[in-house]
């Protein structure tokens, strides 16, 4: 049974990891393709580029004249980077970065199953289930506030949230499981 858990702690993260990357890396893909449009927009006619800022400005609520300042002295700043960040939303921020996303979802994958496998190798069997349930609730209440926290949101209502959901999540698998007679 550990080996088997380990088996799939190391797929799980490996399939997350995956995952993660091709659905980042199309993102990034689309950014890029986004990006290279707006330079080459931004080349050939710089004059409508411009105008389209100021539009936007004037959308966000400045007056037509201050919109177009601002337009044209962020253009003379840096052009491209304004019409990323101002029209198609991408910042330095909000990049998609492939690889960091799929260590990330590799490794908390990773954390995350270590912890009950780690109790199923030291919990008498007959008491398995029961502890193996609590320990999760009290670590999925653990992340769900200190993510929170992170975040600066409350921790209370995050927990709570978080560990409700999970428990109805894993009582619907259960039942799932339980009415295909698959052992728990
Ligand atoms: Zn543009």
């Amino acid at each position: 049974m550990i080996l088997t858990g380990l088996a799939s702690l190391v797929a799980g993260s490996m399939s997350m990891a995956t995952g993660e990357y091709v659905s980042v890396s199309s993102q990034a893909d689309t950014e890029k393709a986004a990006l290279k449009l707006e330079k080459a927009e931004l080349a050939h006619d710089p004059e409508a580029e411009h105008r389209e800022l100021a539009n936007l400005y004037m959308q966000r609520g400045l007056d037509r004249s201050l919109a177009q300042a601002v337009a044209t002295q962020l253009m003379a700043h840096d052009a491209i980077g304004t019409h990323a960040r101002d029209e198609l939303g991408i910042s330095e921020i909000t990049q998609a970065r492939p690889l960091q996303a799929a260590l990330a979802s590799a490794l908390s994958f990773a954390v995350g199953a270590a912890m009950p496998l780690a109790i199923t190798a030291i919990t008498p069997g007959r008491l398995l289930i029961g502890v193996l349930v609590a320990a999760t609730l009290v670590g999925l209440a653990g992340l769900g506030a200190l993510a929170a926290k992170t975040g600066g949101a409350p921790a209370l209502p995050a927990a709570i949230r978080v560990t409700c959901w999970s428990a109805l999540a894993m009582g619907s698998t259960v039942a799932i499981g339980s009415a295909f007679n698959a052992s728990v």
